[in-house]
Protein backbone atom coordinates (compact mmCIF):
# COMPACT_ATOMS: atom_id res chain seq x y z
CA UNK A 1 0.00 0.00 0.00
CA UNK A 2 3.14 2.44 -0.40
CA UNK A 3 2.45 5.98 -2.00
CA UNK A 4 -1.46 4.94 -0.96
CA UNK A 5 -3.47 8.10 0.66
CA UNK A 6 -6.45 7.13 3.40
CA UNK A 7 -8.36 9.68 5.15
CA UNK A 8 -9.25 10.45 8.12
CA UNK A 9 -12.20 11.38 8.06
CA UNK A 10 -14.09 12.81 4.28
CA UNK A 11 -11.87 14.69 1.63
CA UNK A 12 -12.38 16.22 -1.15
CA UNK A 13 -9.50 16.37 -3.86
CA UNK A 14 -9.85 18.29 -7.18
CA UNK A 15 -7.67 16.17 -9.32
CA UNK A 16 -8.15 18.77 -12.20
CA UNK A 17 -10.13 21.81 -12.36
CA UNK A 18 -10.18 22.98 -15.86
CA UNK A 19 -13.28 23.30 -18.70
CA UNK A 20 -12.80 22.42 -21.92
CA UNK A 21 -12.26 20.75 -24.46
CA UNK A 22 -9.51 22.99 -24.40
CA UNK A 23 -5.73 23.53 -22.83
CA UNK A 24 -5.69 26.76 -22.14
CA UNK A 25 -3.10 26.54 -18.97
CA UNK A 26 -1.23 23.90 -16.63
CA UNK A 27 -4.13 22.31 -14.97
CA UNK A 28 -5.97 18.94 -15.37
CA UNK A 29 -9.33 18.58 -17.05
CA UNK A 30 -12.25 18.19 -14.29
CA UNK A 31 -12.21 15.52 -12.47
CA UNK A 32 -12.83 15.26 -8.23
CA UNK A 33 -12.23 12.70 -5.75
CA UNK A 34 -14.51 12.34 -2.82
CA UNK A 35 -12.08 10.23 -0.01
CA UNK A 36 -14.04 9.00 2.54
CA UNK A 37 -11.29 6.19 5.24
CA UNK A 38 -9.54 4.16 2.68
CA UNK A 39 -12.50 4.05 0.07
CA UNK A 40 -13.01 7.06 -2.88
CA UNK A 41 -15.32 7.70 -5.26
CA UNK A 42 -14.92 9.99 -8.46
CA UNK A 43 -17.02 12.81 -9.92
CA UNK A 44 -15.81 13.26 -13.70
CA UNK A 45 -12.76 12.16 -15.46
CA UNK A 46 -11.45 14.75 -17.47
CA UNK A 47 -8.04 15.10 -18.96
CA UNK A 48 -5.31 13.54 -16.28
CA UNK A 49 -7.59 12.31 -13.62
CA UNK A 50 -5.30 8.65 -14.12
CA UNK A 51 -1.84 9.95 -13.38
CA UNK A 52 -3.81 12.88 -10.62
CA UNK A 53 -5.73 10.03 -9.01
CA UNK A 54 -2.34 8.09 -8.93
CA UNK A 55 -0.38 11.48 -7.48
CA UNK A 56 -2.97 11.43 -4.98
CA UNK A 57 -2.15 7.97 -3.72
CA UNK A 58 -5.57 6.75 -5.29
CA UNK A 59 -5.53 3.07 -6.63
CA UNK A 60 -8.09 1.35 -7.61
CA UNK A 61 -8.21 -1.44 -5.28
CA UNK A 62 -10.39 1.25 -3.23
CA UNK A 63 -12.40 2.59 -6.12
CA UNK A 64 -15.69 2.53 -5.35
CA UNK A 65 -17.86 4.30 -7.70
CA UNK A 66 -17.63 6.83 -10.61
CA UNK A 67 -20.40 9.32 -11.35
CA UNK A 68 -20.75 10.91 -14.51
CA UNK A 69 -22.16 14.64 -14.49
CA UNK A 70 -22.97 14.68 -18.43
CA UNK A 71 -21.55 13.15 -21.32
CA UNK A 72 -19.27 16.12 -23.02
CA UNK A 73 -15.96 14.73 -23.47
CA UNK A 74 -13.83 17.29 -21.18
CA UNK A 75 -16.16 14.89 -18.35
CA UNK A 76 -15.69 11.93 -20.01
CA UNK A 77 -12.56 11.49 -22.01
CA UNK A 78 -10.27 9.86 -19.74
CA UNK A 79 -12.96 7.31 -18.25
CA UNK A 80 -11.20 4.78 -20.54
CA UNK A 81 -7.50 5.13 -19.05
CA UNK A 82 -8.69 5.35 -15.68
CA UNK A 83 -10.48 2.25 -15.74
CA UNK A 84 -7.49 0.37 -17.69
CA UNK A 85 -4.78 2.09 -15.89
CA UNK A 86 -6.75 1.07 -12.11
CA UNK A 87 -7.64 -2.61 -13.44
CA UNK A 88 -6.78 -5.94 -11.82
CA UNK A 89 -3.93 -7.22 -9.00
CA UNK A 90 -1.04 -6.09 -11.69
CA UNK A 91 -1.55 -2.21 -10.92
CA UNK A 92 -3.46 -2.43 -7.24
CA UNK A 93 -6.18 -1.97 -9.14
CA UNK A 94 -10.12 -3.27 -9.14
CA UNK A 95 -11.37 -6.70 -8.71
CA UNK A 96 -14.31 -6.63 -7.27
CA UNK A 97 -17.29 -4.95 -9.34
CA UNK A 98 -17.17 -0.97 -9.60
CA UNK A 99 -20.48 1.36 -10.01
CA UNK A 100 -20.43 3.96 -13.34
CA UNK A 101 -23.60 6.00 -12.45
CA UNK A 102 -24.57 8.64 -15.60
CA UNK A 103 -26.63 10.28 -17.52
CA UNK A 104 -29.24 7.95 -19.56
CA UNK A 105 -29.68 7.87 -23.60
CA UNK A 106 -30.56 11.97 -24.56
CA UNK A 107 -34.05 11.35 -26.73
CA UNK A 108 -32.62 13.78 -28.74
CA UNK A 109 -35.17 16.89 -28.71
CA UNK A 110 -32.97 19.89 -29.87
CA UNK A 111 -30.38 17.75 -31.81
CA UNK A 112 -32.37 17.27 -34.92
CA UNK A 113 -34.37 14.64 -33.53
CA UNK A 114 -31.84 11.91 -33.40
CA UNK A 115 -31.17 10.02 -30.09
CA UNK A 116 -28.08 10.56 -28.49
CA UNK A 117 -25.96 7.85 -26.79
CA UNK A 118 -26.44 7.51 -22.79
CA UNK A 119 -23.61 6.22 -20.09
CA UNK A 120 -24.30 2.72 -20.89
CA UNK A 121 -23.73 2.46 -24.70
CA UNK A 122 -20.54 4.55 -23.80
CA UNK A 123 -19.22 2.17 -21.78
CA UNK A 124 -20.17 -0.74 -24.38
CA UNK A 125 -18.19 0.74 -27.13
CA UNK A 126 -15.20 1.32 -24.68
CA UNK A 127 -15.13 -2.75 -23.78
CA UNK A 128 -15.47 -2.64 -27.64
CA UNK A 129 -13.35 -0.52 -28.68
CA UNK A 130 -10.23 -1.67 -26.20
CA UNK A 131 -11.42 -5.48 -26.67
CA UNK A 132 -8.11 -6.87 -27.49
CA UNK A 133 -6.24 -5.39 -24.56
CA UNK A 134 -9.33 -6.83 -22.60
CA UNK A 135 -8.98 -10.30 -24.12
CA UNK A 136 -5.17 -10.61 -24.33
CA UNK A 137 -4.94 -9.37 -20.21
CA UNK A 138 -7.58 -11.68 -18.84
CA UNK A 139 -5.98 -14.79 -20.79
CA UNK A 140 -2.49 -14.05 -20.69
CA UNK A 141 -2.13 -11.88 -16.51
CA UNK A 142 -4.99 -13.98 -15.18
CA UNK A 143 -7.19 -10.67 -14.42
CA UNK A 144 -10.90 -10.62 -14.11
CA UNK A 145 -13.62 -9.69 -16.56
CA UNK A 146 -13.49 -5.64 -16.95
CA UNK A 147 -16.84 -6.49 -18.20
CA UNK A 148 -18.32 -8.34 -15.17
CA UNK A 149 -16.90 -5.51 -12.82
CA UNK A 150 -18.28 -2.63 -14.22
CA UNK A 151 -22.20 -1.96 -13.27
CA UNK A 152 -23.33 0.77 -15.11
CA UNK A 153 -26.77 2.55 -14.04
CA UNK A 154 -28.04 5.45 -16.08
CA UNK A 155 -30.44 8.17 -14.95
CA UNK A 156 -33.57 9.07 -16.98
CA UNK A 157 -35.45 11.50 -15.25
CA UNK A 158 -38.39 13.09 -17.29
CA UNK A 159 -37.80 16.12 -19.01
CA UNK A 160 -38.87 18.87 -16.22
CA UNK A 161 -38.15 22.65 -15.79
CA UNK A 162 -34.87 23.35 -14.25
CA UNK A 163 -36.43 25.38 -11.36
CA UNK A 164 -39.09 22.46 -10.34
CA UNK A 165 -36.10 19.63 -10.57
CA UNK A 166 -36.04 17.41 -7.21
CA UNK A 167 -33.47 15.98 -5.82
CA UNK A 168 -33.32 12.17 -5.99
CA UNK A 169 -31.37 8.90 -4.14
CA UNK A 170 -28.90 7.37 -6.79
CA UNK A 171 -26.50 5.52 -4.84
CA UNK A 172 -25.79 3.82 -1.59
CA UNK A 173 -23.32 2.17 0.57
CA UNK A 174 -21.78 1.78 3.91
CA UNK A 175 -19.91 4.87 3.57
CA UNK A 176 -22.33 6.98 1.98
CA UNK A 177 -25.48 8.07 0.43
CA UNK A 178 -25.57 9.81 -3.30
CA UNK A 179 -28.06 12.25 -4.29
CA UNK A 180 -28.79 13.69 -7.75
CA UNK A 181 -30.50 16.69 -9.33
CA UNK A 182 -31.47 17.61 -12.67
CA UNK A 183 -29.44 21.22 -13.50
CA UNK A 184 -29.52 23.30 -16.29
CA UNK A 185 -26.77 22.48 -19.14
CA UNK A 186 -28.70 23.13 -22.14
CA UNK A 187 -28.46 22.32 -25.06
CA UNK A 188 -27.17 18.72 -23.28
CA UNK A 189 -29.78 16.51 -21.23
CA UNK A 190 -30.04 15.35 -18.72
CA UNK A 191 -27.02 16.82 -16.99
CA UNK A 192 -26.69 16.32 -12.88
CA UNK A 193 -25.42 17.70 -9.78
CA UNK A 194 -24.25 15.19 -7.16
CA UNK A 195 -24.04 15.50 -3.34
CA UNK A 196 -22.10 13.05 -1.19
CA UNK A 197 -23.24 12.38 2.65
CA UNK A 198 -21.60 10.78 4.82
CA UNK A 199 -20.80 10.48 8.63
CA UNK A 200 -18.36 12.78 8.43
CA UNK A 201 -20.56 15.86 6.11
CA UNK A 202 -21.04 16.41 2.94
CA UNK A 203 -19.83 17.09 -0.78
CA UNK A 204 -22.09 18.75 -3.00
CA UNK A 205 -21.19 19.00 -7.18
CA UNK A 206 -22.65 21.46 -9.63
CA UNK A 207 -21.39 19.57 -12.52
CA UNK A 208 -22.18 21.98 -15.25
CA UNK A 209 -24.94 24.04 -15.24
CA UNK A 210 -26.25 27.30 -15.54
CA UNK A 211 -27.01 29.02 -12.27
CA UNK A 212 -29.70 26.64 -10.47
CA UNK A 213 -32.09 26.92 -8.36
CA UNK A 214 -32.72 23.18 -8.19
CA UNK A 215 -28.59 22.65 -7.08
CA UNK A 216 -29.32 25.24 -4.71
CA UNK A 217 -31.63 22.46 -3.23
CA UNK A 218 -29.72 19.81 -3.31
CA UNK A 219 -26.92 21.92 -1.48
CA UNK A 220 -28.44 23.14 1.62
CA UNK A 221 -26.45 23.29 4.36
CA UNK A 222 -23.80 21.20 2.75
CA UNK A 223 -19.81 21.51 3.49
CA UNK A 224 -18.41 21.83 0.60
CA UNK A 225 -20.35 23.25 -2.57
CA UNK A 226 -17.55 22.74 -5.59
CA UNK A 227 -19.31 24.85 -8.38
CA UNK A 228 -17.92 25.30 -12.19
CA UNK A 229 -17.50 28.93 -13.09
CA UNK A 230 -16.76 30.92 -16.34
CA UNK A 231 -15.34 34.00 -17.15
CA UNK A 232 -17.20 35.85 -19.73
CA UNK A 233 -15.63 38.48 -20.81
CA UNK A 234 -12.58 36.54 -21.53
CA UNK A 235 -14.67 35.00 -24.48
CA UNK A 236 -15.95 38.19 -25.53
CA UNK A 237 -12.86 39.91 -25.27
CA UNK A 238 -10.90 37.34 -27.18
CA UNK A 239 -13.24 37.05 -30.38
CA UNK A 240 -14.82 33.81 -30.12
CA UNK A 241 -17.90 33.39 -32.55
CA UNK A 242 -21.08 34.94 -30.73
CA UNK A 243 -22.94 31.81 -30.77
CA UNK A 244 -20.36 30.23 -28.41
CA UNK A 245 -20.08 32.73 -26.22
CA UNK A 246 -23.74 32.78 -25.67
CA UNK A 247 -23.57 29.08 -24.91
CA UNK A 248 -21.42 30.04 -22.34
CA UNK A 249 -23.45 32.65 -21.21
CA UNK A 250 -26.81 30.41 -20.94
CA UNK A 251 -25.08 27.04 -20.00
CA UNK A 252 -22.77 28.17 -17.39
CA UNK A 253 -22.13 30.30 -14.01
CA UNK A 254 -20.13 33.31 -13.35
CA UNK A 255 -18.18 33.24 -9.96
CA UNK A 256 -20.91 35.57 -8.73
CA UNK A 257 -23.84 33.23 -9.71
CA UNK A 258 -21.89 30.74 -8.04
CA UNK A 259 -21.34 32.73 -5.20
CA UNK A 260 -25.50 33.20 -5.62
CA UNK A 261 -26.37 29.44 -5.65
CA UNK A 262 -23.77 28.83 -2.43
CA UNK A 263 -25.78 31.78 -0.05
CA UNK A 264 -29.27 30.50 -1.18
CA UNK A 265 -28.02 26.86 0.11
CA UNK A 266 -26.82 28.41 3.09
CA UNK A 267 -23.50 26.30 2.26
CA UNK A 268 -20.07 26.62 4.64
CA UNK A 269 -17.72 26.84 2.28
CA UNK A 270 -17.32 27.41 -1.51
CA UNK A 271 -14.95 25.89 -3.95
CA UNK A 272 -14.72 26.79 -7.49
CA UNK A 273 -13.62 23.83 -10.09
CA UNK A 274 -13.97 24.16 -13.92
CA UNK A 275 -12.79 26.92 -14.33
CA UNK A 276 -13.81 28.09 -18.11
CA UNK A 277 -11.60 31.08 -19.73
CA UNK A 278 -8.83 32.99 -18.47
CA UNK A 279 -8.56 35.91 -15.61
CA UNK A 280 -6.64 37.48 -13.38
CA UNK A 281 -5.44 35.13 -10.39
CA UNK A 282 -7.79 36.93 -8.13
CA UNK A 283 -11.09 37.18 -10.47
CA UNK A 284 -12.56 34.24 -9.41
CA UNK A 285 -12.38 34.75 -5.42
CA UNK A 286 -13.41 38.37 -5.49
CA UNK A 287 -16.20 37.82 -7.57
CA UNK A 288 -17.76 34.92 -6.02
CA UNK A 289 -16.49 36.43 -2.58
CA UNK A 290 -18.89 39.62 -3.75
CA UNK A 291 -22.45 37.30 -3.35
CA UNK A 292 -21.42 34.78 -0.77
CA UNK A 293 -20.66 35.06 2.84
CA UNK A 294 -18.63 31.58 3.62
CA UNK A 295 -15.51 30.61 2.67
CA UNK A 296 -14.17 30.49 -1.18
CA UNK A 297 -11.56 28.99 -2.47
CA UNK A 298 -10.14 28.62 -6.16
CA UNK A 299 -9.52 25.14 -6.53
CA UNK A 300 -5.93 23.78 -8.47
CA UNK A 301 -5.34 20.53 -9.63
CA UNK A 302 -4.37 18.24 -6.47
CA UNK A 303 -5.80 20.56 -3.57
CA UNK A 304 -6.78 19.01 -0.79
CA UNK A 305 -10.53 20.33 1.14
CA UNK A 306 -11.34 18.23 3.93
CA UNK A 307 -14.78 18.06 5.55
CA UNK A 308 -14.35 19.63 9.07
CA UNK A 309 -16.45 17.05 11.16
CA UNK A 310 -18.82 19.09 13.19
CA UNK A 311 -19.78 15.86 15.14
CA UNK A 312 -16.10 15.41 16.29
CA UNK A 313 -15.84 19.14 17.12
CA UNK A 314 -18.88 18.98 19.34
CA UNK A 315 -17.64 16.39 21.28
CA UNK A 316 -14.08 17.97 21.81
CA UNK A 317 -12.49 19.39 25.01
CA UNK A 318 -14.16 22.29 25.71
ZN1 LIG B 1 -20.55 20.56 -20.22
Amino acid sequence: MKGTHVSSGMELITLGTAAGPAIRGPEGGIASAVVIGDVFYLVDFGLGVTRAAHAAGLRGNRFRAGFLSHLHSDHIGELPGFLLWNWGPPVDGFTEPVTLIGPGADPGRGHGGCGLAGTRQLVAGLLDAFSYDLHIREADEARPSMADLLRVEELTPDRIADAEAQPFPVYEDDRVRVTAVLVDHPPVFPAFGFRFDSDHGSITFSGDTAESVALSRLAVGTDILVHEAVNLGFYAAAGFDAAFVNHQRISHTTPAGAGRVAEAAGAKQLVLSHLAGVAEPDYWETEAAGTFSGSVQVARSGDRFPVRDSRSAAIGPV
